[in-house]
């Protein structure tokens, strides 16, 4: 069997993909794949290679405007007065044909960002799971009754009303996971959605939305605008959009913020991070080992709760860093399509000068290169944009490397010597999305907990995420949450009915 197409009998070839078919991909709006406005595309790059994958529209204000349109008119006449029971039809039956076809996207995905197919097949739980767990939030929506003490007889009780129109925004570290997260809760909840999703790797939205169409949604619930950052802004700033979902760096979401004053737009934003993750002498070191190295290597470390601050205490340090190091070089770099690969490239060329910049800055700045330190830059991987796993030893807090989100697959290990000073040190940053923590010691664990300023904190694991489990930042990492009951409620008004009964 060609370890490169692990299923003979698959219509999927590597770098082969049914959805690129030589022709540009199209905006969805309202139903209708159509060119821009402007007729403008831009280029898609396969980042295992640095070629073209396909043209893509690029759509400008005037298709945003079209888009917000649309979607208006969804949600006014179709989506906002369609059932609890219709509206969750509609998502299982897309979660119906999405697990069947899983694996067309998790090839898309490999080729359009450089996931590894070992890494975008294993979202396949996870992702069908959202949907799912969306599905059942359809019908799960309800206001409540109050107990007022109003003088009088007066009956009080709240409705949960859809916000409207949402432009969802989306980065490229896990194309079709971040859609559907964008996606699940705002129909659920009655809302109707205009998605840009990354120009790095839009490809997987588009079949999306496809599907979606195929899954019975009506035409103008989910329009797809591709496109850049200009893209992303005109739908930020369009007086039609009641909300923006964002998932991205800290400096757009913060232009986000800027762009949402003209109609007071409510937000949720999922932005950065530099996550702090402690390993105590007492823990379970075979586990934390691997535990700490994925923490940050997995997907090639572009994910925002990455535990890249890697705080050893003092008396394993050595003996740790070293075990993490040595697991960095034994995954394996490589080209996405093979099983065995574990690091694919960085999403592109930007990317890629930005983490190298960053490699050069731990080296500058006196930090021990214990593993990887440098792109790849012989052999066959050469011409995509490759950097190995990377550990840096004798970090100090103060380094650039233990400051500023990297998004690459580089750890900055930092000894510490009691509890009292990892917490002060853990929390010395203006990010708050995830912690971890390392220990056998129950009450350590459970103190570590509260104290660590961070959405999600994992003990004696890492980034185990869950569609029930609620997910987003303290502090600069952003607000709102996604996953969990919490998030519907994030696409929802709540109306209070007061009624004078006598
Ligand atoms: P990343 O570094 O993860 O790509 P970005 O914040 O640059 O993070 O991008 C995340 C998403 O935000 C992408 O879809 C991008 O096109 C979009 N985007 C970039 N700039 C803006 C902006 N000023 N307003 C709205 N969206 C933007």
């Amino acid at each position: 069997m060609n370890s490169l197409n692990p299923d003979p009998s698959s219509r999927l070839q590597p770098h082969k993909h049914p959805f690129i078919d030589g022709k540009p991909k199209k905006l969805l709006i309202g139903g209708q794949w159509r060119e821009a406005v402007s007729g403008k595309t831009f280029t898609s790059i396969n980042p295992s290679n640095g070629r073209p994958i396909t043209e893509i529209a690029d759509a400008g204000a005037e298709d945003i405007d079209l888009a917000v349109h649309a979607a208006r008119k969804a949600f006014e006449t179709t989506w906002r007065k369609c059932k609890p029971l219709d509206r969750q039809a509609i998502l299982n039956a897309a979660a119906d044909i999405f697990e069947k076809r899983y694996e067309e996207f998790a090839w898309l995905d490999s080729i359009d960002y450089g996931g590894p197919i070992s890494r975008t097949r294993s979202g396949k739980r996870r992702h069908v799971g959202l949907l799912r767990y969306y599905a059942a939030q359809a019908v799960s929506l309800h206001g409540e009754t109050i107990e007022n003490s109003l003088p009088g007889d007066f009956f009080t009780y709240t409705l949960k009303e859809p916000i409207g129109v949402v432009g969802a925004i989306t980065p490229w570290n896990g194309p079709v996971g971040n859609s559907l997260w964008k996606i699940g809760p705002a129909l659920a909840a009655g809302c109707t959605v205009v998605l840009k999703p990354s120009e790095q790797a839009s490809l997987s939205t588009l079949m999306l939305g496809q599907l979606f169409l195929d899954a019975g949604l009506p035409p103008g619930v989910l329009n797809i605008v591709t496109g850049a950052g200009a893209t992303g802004a005109a739908l930020a700033a369009h007086p039609g959009v009641d909300k923006v979902a964002f998932t991205g760096s800290t400096a757009t979401g913060q232009a986000i913020v800027r762009a949402s004053a003209g109609n007071l737009k409510r937000l949720s934003l999922e932005l950065g991070g530099k996550s702090p993750n402690i390993v105590f002498a007492d823990a379970d070191l075979d586990e934390a080992v691997p535990g700490a190295a994925m923490a940050v290597f997995a997907n090639s470390g572009q994910i925002c709760s990455a535990g890249t601050r890697l705080f050893v205490e003092r008396k394993i340090y050595e003996e740790f860093v070293g075990r993490v190091a040595e697991y960095g070089r034994s995954i394996k770099v490589g080209e996405v399509f093979d099983p065995e690969t574990v690091i694919g490239p960085l999403v592109s060329e930007t990317q890629l000068n930005r983490v190298c910049g960053y490699l050069e800055a731990g080296r500058s700045e006196g930090a021990r290169v214990m593993a990887g330190g440098r792109r790849l830059s012989e052999g066959d991987l050469a011409s995509g944009y490759f950097v190995p796993p990377t550990v840096f030893g004798d970090v100090r807090d103060d380094m650039k490397i233990a400051r500023e989100e990297i998004f690459g697959p580089v750890i900055s290990a930092l000894p510490f010597d009691n509890i009292e000073e990892v917490i002060t040190r853990g929390n010395d940053t203006s990010f708050g999305l995830g912690a971890g923590v390392w220990t056998k010691d129950l009450s350590r664990a459970h103190r570590l907990s509260r104290e660590l300023q961070s959405g999600s904190v994992w003990v004696n694991c890492y980034q185990a995420m869950d569609p029930a489990v609620p997910f987003g930042g303290y502090k600069m990492s952003g607000y709102g949450r996604e996953s969990g009951i919490q998030h519907v409620e994030e696409y929802l008004n709540v109306k209070a009915v007061t009624i004078k009964v006598s």
